[in-house]
């Protein structure tokens, strides 16, 4: 089994499988993109499912496919049907922007894909057009419907921001009265790889919960899972639920089971440190199993207690989601 220096069990692997993105949501990346690592220097499939089986020997028993965008990838069902069928994996669930999950939902459903993430920030198509700088709003609504038919579990991840999105938030909320769908308001971080300058937000968890009352104020508290992000909530006779990520104000950091590895192979013990060490040179150095192990183990018998003392020790600048695995 795995654990940190804090006493925290790791169970949830989050893989970052590209860092290429059809989408350029401006709290995310750059208009222009990013400086895209060589094909080269991002992992194999054998290597991702290497680590993964790794990993789930050593107790990870849920994996989360995101990137970048995890479909942009050539043959990325190649890879989620590997995963889904190493030993100790209970749960596969993908993070995907949804312009083009349509094709591939007969498939993740055969393949028994436990939830899916989709983000959307929005339910205007003008606003869409502006956050992520694409006109694939009617896509993305499509792909909705379609799971909303298929019956996988299915979130909606909305980033919610002043001046761009504020009027989404009750919408966003009321589509939990129709759907069986868990939207989630995330508070932004500073990770948009220098397209934009952050300022420190204020719409935080907080904000948005009195939002939310303002306007419902028979809100229901739903009891959280222990290393749930999200604070969880109801509305009255709703038949979804939505729930609150406090990401950037990181009040939920005592809990968290995670561990990220880029689509470099670069390990993140906490979504703020720097990226640590590169599974990616260890493997191709020739590292047997044993010392990967034991490389995990060492690295996170030194893991910062939570995201304020990681971003403390980090020299990174903040990069792109993308690059990290959103
Ligand atoms: N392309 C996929 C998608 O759009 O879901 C997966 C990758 S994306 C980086 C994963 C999640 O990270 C998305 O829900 C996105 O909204 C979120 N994200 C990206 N940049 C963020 C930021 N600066 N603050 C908060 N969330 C962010």
């Amino acid at each position: 089994m795995l654990y940190d220096n804090h006493g925290r069990q790791l169970r949830y692997l989050r893989l970052g499988v590209t860092e290429r993105c059809n989408l350029r949501c401006f709290y995310c990346m750059p208009e222009e993109g990013l400086n895209f690592s060589h094909r080269s220097q991002i992992l194999s499939f054998e290597e991702m499912e290497r680590l993964t089986r790794i990993l789930a020997e050593m107790g990870i028993n849920k994996v989360r496919i995101t990137g970048g965008e995890p479909f942009v990838r050539k043959n990325i069902m190649e890879l989620i049907e590997n995963i889904s069928t190493i030993e100790g994996v209970d749960s596969v669930n993908i993070t995907t922007n949804g312009t083009s999950l349509i094709e591939h939902l007969p498939k993740l459903k055969a393949i028994g894909i436990d939830a899916i993430n989709l983000s959307l920030d929005c339910l205007d198509k003008e606003r869409f057009l502006k956050i992520t700088r694409r006109d694939e709003f009617d896509q993305v609504m499509d792909s909705f419907q379609a799971l909303m038919d298929s019956g996988i579990t299915t979130k909606i991840n909305m980033v919610v921001m002043e001046e761009h999105n504020l009027e989404d938030i009750i919408p966003m909320c009321e589509l939990t009265l129709q759907h069986k769908v868990s939207v989630r308001f995330i508070e932004e971080m500073p990770f948009n790889g220098g397209g934009k300058k952050f300022t420190p937000i204020t719409w935080n968890a907080r904000q948005i919960l009195a939002h939310i009352q303002g306007h419902y104020p028979n809100v229901e508290k739903l009891t959280d899972a222990e290393s749930s992000t999200s604070l969880n909530y109801q509305l009255p006779n709703a038949k979804g639920s939505f729930g609150i990520i406090p990401a950037y104000t990181r009040t939920i950091c005592h809990s968290c089971d995670r561990i990220r590895l880029t689509p470099k192979g670069e390990l993140k013990t906490c979504l703020y440190d720097g990226g640590s060490f590169s599974f990616r040179d260890f493997m191709r150095a020739g590292a047997t199993d044993e010392e990967i192990r034991n490389q995990f183990r060492t690295l996170f018998s030194n893991r910062a207690k939570d995201g304020f003392e990681a971003q403390q020790k980090s020299s990174n600048p903040f990069e792109s989601m993308a690059t990290i695995g959103g």
